[in-house]
């Protein structure tokens, strides 16, 4: 059984975060949504919220897991055997902070390895503070983040 974690913020899950989720699945067996909290980091939902938003977004597709954790990415795949990360890249911006990551996971540990997928043309733009933003000037998400979370945006 080939198991991978997708660690991230998931502050709120976006369209765009499913589509890399989605396309895991389909590379292995089981892939853990880990949202990983950050005492230090103010957020927009609390951690609860974020599992809830993630768990009624992929209901229903039995590859998927949400769970949360506030220690190490590598050290929860490892208790989890999983030997692969998820990370997703849109804009080259993206790829500074995800190249740093993935060499710091990898000095951690080398056997967990860090599997990129390229973010799909029309959801490049989509982050979750962008999201946020929108949403406050009361432009129209709902094509860009699942129901669970627009439900909660209003
Ligand atoms: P973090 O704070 O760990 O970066 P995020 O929730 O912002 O957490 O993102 C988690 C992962 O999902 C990151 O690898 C990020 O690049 C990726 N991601 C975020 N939005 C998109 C998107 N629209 N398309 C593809 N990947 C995305």
């Amino acid at each position: 059984m080939k198991i991978a974690v997708y660690p991230g913020s998931f502050d709120p899950i976006t369209n765009g975060h499913l589509d890399i989720l989605n396309r895991a699945c389909a590379l292995f067996d089981k892939v853990i949504v880990l949202v990983a909290t950050n005492p230090n980091k103010s957020s927009n939902f609390s951690t609860e919220e974020r599992v809830e938003m993630i768990k009624e977004s992929t209901k229903g597709n039995k590859k998927v897991e949400v769970t949360s954790d506030s220690g190490l990415t590598v050290e929860f795949a490892k208790k989890r055997k999983a030997t692969h990360l998820i990370r997703g890249l849109r804009a080259v911006s993206d790829f500074e902070y995800e190249f740093q990551l993935a060499s710091a996971n990898e000095f951690i540990d080398p056997k967990i390895d860090t599997v990129f997928l390229m973010a799909r043309g029309d959801k490049t733009f989509i982050s979750s503070s962008s999201i946020i933003t929108m949403a406050k000037q009361g432009i129209d998400v709902s094509k860009l983040v699942p129901s669970s979370v627009l439900k909660r945006l209003k």
